[in-house]
């Protein structure tokens, strides 16, 4: 595909970049992006092999012999499709119908471009652009085109990173032919970056078939209200990499409230809703329960007095939060939670470990576990369950966290059921593959390179478990608000990091 624009240095990326934004390549579906890699490489006469689950490995010789060991240049082949409705050119991501933009930020719009032919940024202004991670494949293609090549590479393209992992998870080293002990990964989002490490994580499931019965079968009391309570206008975020940003959990916030009000009168619970998404803080929370008339007006009192003191403690981090009550008159044969259940309910939602469990401490500013109370679903009349998504660094830091939810639970006879997940990604400070990669940034940029690892899965954690003694590191071009429409790679940036790349390789000769 030739954009309208002049096509960037160096144009051996960007001609590659340009050729892949076309072929539709949407997670669980790279066939097609799979098989226009395989074929480029057969036309250069690179082996190139596939494993069960597609993920495809393209094997580069050095131009020269050499007893240099191979290294591993590796990136996911999927991207976010996401399309604008309604657009003016029918753009459609999925499809590879990318209309792209070359200019600098607009700085009231970052989703439009200013149009300028030398501008420093391109971009789909209707639809993700597939520079996460388009700019590496073709990044990994240049590479492997140069006529001078200090060590063999070993091309690894993952598919479905963005929706699952499958790729990593399901990949076969021998299929693939996988010698190298050295992986460059070029998915991170920042040129003066290097990652060095990644979180584990698993869901965890509390499942609970609670006592259901009519108000009217409890001895006490004899008139009942009902109250609806709303949390929401909380700001919510990533589980993982905002996690140690102090943003109020809405389930969280409910418990403890209902843990307050609970104290002093008796709660009967009804139903409970809140959080969408496993890995997002949830940011809204709307719980209903029956109370005794004469203790509605304290409840209420409590609430308030809750929130405004919770809201004061984030009111720095978080947009103000709203409470919204509304009581209503309550029949006899109403059905609700036992007394019992609903107090044993409640402590299990006030229990359970949310946000920061505990910090690297090689890496203070690391996040070792966390856990985000994600989700909560009580129905009438139905059981209930509360997800948790518990994330770590190690095995040892995530089964705590795991193990500490399945205990709380046992005490409220509840069941709980432990996903299998993905591992973590240690960082190791003194790998020569990461001193290596120091080094070269400092010579040919005059700086050092900031060295860190996130709270979020990585198709690193996998590869290294697959790969016993693999050393990795990740780095890649900036490109800003990927996975949305407007998506943003850095021109002069994608110039830097392949000088890099090169630099590197060149090192590990
Ligand atoms: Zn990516």
């Amino acid at each position: 595909m030739n954009p309208s624009f002049p096509i960037p240095e160096p144009k051996v990326v960007w001609n590659h970049f340009f050729d892949l934004v076309a072929v539709p390549r949407p997670s669980k579906n790279e066939g097609a992006a799979i098989d226009h890699i395989e074929q480029w490489a057969k036309k250069l006469g690179f082996v190139a092999k596939r494993d069960s689950v597609n993920n495809l490995c393209v094997h580069v010789p050095a131009s020269k012999a050499t007893s240099a060991e191979p290294v591993i240049l590796q990136c996911h082949v999927d991207i976010v499709s996401v399309t604008e409705d309604g657009n003016p050119f029918g753009a459609d991501a999925s499809a590879g119908k990318i209309p792209l933009e070359r200019g600098e930020v607009d700085p009231k719009r970052e989703k439009r471009l200013i149009p300028n032919a030398n501008g420093d940024w391109i971009n789909s202004p209707y639809t993700t652009l597939g520079a996460d991670n388009g700019i590496g494949v073709a990044m990994m293609m240049a590479l492997a085109e140069k006529q001078e090549r200090s060590v063999p590479l070993e091309l690894l393209f993952t598919v479905d990173e963005e929706a699952g992992m499958t790729g990593a998870i399901g990949m076969n080293p021998s299929q693939l032919g996988l010698t190298g002990k050295r992986l460059v990964n070029i998915d991170t989002e920042d040129d003066d970056e290097i990652t060095i490490g990644s979180a584990g994580g698993r869901d965890v499931e509390v499942q609970w078939n609670g006592r259901w019965e009519k108000l009217s079968q409890s001895d006490a009391p004899s008139k009942w209200s009902i109250v609806k309570l709303k949390l929401d206008g909380l700001k919510g975020g990533h589980s993982g990499v905002e996690i140690n940003q102090g943003r109020a959990n809405a389930n969280r916030l409910v418990a403890r409230i209902l843990n307050a009000i609970q104290s002093k009168s008796e709660i009967r619970l009804m139903d409970w809703q809140g959080g969408s998404r496993r890995n997002a803080i949830p940011d809204k929370s709307v719980v209903r329960f029956a109370i005794a008339t004469d203790a509605v007006e304290q409840a209420q009192q409590t609430a308030k007095a809750m929130v405004e003191s919770l809201d004061r403690l984030y009111s720095q981090r978080d947009n103000p939060i709203q409470l919204h009550i509304e009581v209503s008159e309550c029949s006899l044969d109403a059905e609700a939670l036992s007394s019992s259940d609903s107090a044993a309910w409640i402590r299990v939602a006030q229990g359970i470990p949310t946000g920061i469990c505990e910090m690297t401490p090689e890496l203070p500013v690391l996040v070792e576990a966390s856990c985000n109370m994600a989700i909560i679903e009580l129905a009438t009349n139905k059981g209930g369950r509360i997800i948790c998504s518990v994330r770590g660094t190690t095995p040892e830091a995530l089964s705590d966290v795991s193990d500490s939810i399945v205990a709380i639970a046992g005490l409220a006879n509840a069941t709980t059921t432990v996903a299998d997940g993905y591992p973590g990604w240690k960082p190791h400070l003194d790998s020569p593959l990461l001193q290596a990669a120091v080094k070269s940034y400092e010579k040919l940029f005059g700086e050092t390179p900031k060295v860190h690892a996130i709270h979020a899965g990585l198709e690193c954690g996998l590869l290294v478990e697959k790969l016993p003694g693999l050393h990795a590191i990740s780095l890649g071009p900036t490109i800003k608000g990927n996975h949305a429409v407007g998506e943003r790679v850095c021109i002069s940036s994608v110039a830097k990091s392949y000088r890099y790349v090169e630099a590197i390789l060149e090192s590990l000769s």
